[in-house]
């Protein structure tokens, strides 16, 4: 996972980003509410360990901030030395998704980030996702372009989706590998086959491919305002 850490002592943000990566995972940090905010709103994050007491902007004014003006619903654990029912409940008012109280124990951190993690991916693959002519309806799993319901095999159709939900973000072969097979290993050539399926029929059904291959890097939908052709 991606980790967003907003904090403003050091000790305690170095010592979660030790820990963090230590556990495999990657993480940026900020030392105030202003950077953190503008962190959380232009990168892309699995999950924010957020501060209440910062200089520049107070965590609670932060989230709010976050979940109101910028629509932004990455997973946030607030991090507080206070401990009062009120606190948790204005934290939970602001948009967080979880609470620790400080001292906490690192694995217990990481053990909530992946809990709020699996929330939001269920939440996510339970929204209707709509790209130009495109659609995605999670409940029946079908895909219609340009108003027609389009066949695909069900593995083009989780690749499709999972890139339907970040329009514009370049997905890496490992990613939708395992979006599409799991745990099970399968070689770069059936991934590239399902991709060749899934653009031919969406060219076929729509008169156009919104994929793009990014060499070296993996794939892409572009939306319709930004693809060259
Ligand atoms: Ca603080």
């Amino acid at each position: 996972m991606h980790i967003l850490i907003i904090e403003d002592d050091l000790a305690i943000a170095a010592n979660l980003y030790d820990f963090l990566e230590s556990r495999g995972h990657s993480a940026d940090a900020a030392a105030n509410g202003i950077a953190g905010l503008h962190l959380a709103v232009t990168q892309r994050f699995d999950g924010i360990l957020l501060d209440l007491g910062l200089p520049g902007m107070n965590g609670m004014t932060l989230c709010r901030k976050l979940r109101e003006e910028s629509q932004v619903d990455t997973p946030v654990l607030m991090l507080t030395a206070r401990d009062t029912l009120e606190d948790k409940l204005e934290g939970f008012e602001n948009g967080a998704d979880d609470y620790l109280v400080k001292p906490f124990a690192l694995k217990e951190i990481e053990a909530r980030l992946i809990a709020m993690h699996k929330r939001y991916l269920g939440k996510v693959a339970n929204r209707m996702l709509e790209v130009d002519k495109l659609s995605y309806d999670p409940k029946t799993r079908s895909i219609r372009f340009a108003d027609t319901t389009v066949k695909l095999p069900p593995k083009c159709i989780r690749l499709l989706a999972l890139m339907m939900s970040e329009p514009g973000r370049v997905f890496s072969r490992k990613e939708l590998e395992s979006e599409a097979w799991e745990d099970v290993q399968e070689t770069s050539d059936t991934l590239r086959s399902h991709m060749h399926v899934l653009r031919r029929t969406l060219t076929r059904a729509g008169g156009y491919d919104p994929i793009e291959t990014i060499h070296g890097l993996g794939y892409c939908l572009i939306p319709r305002a930004e693809a060259k052709d």
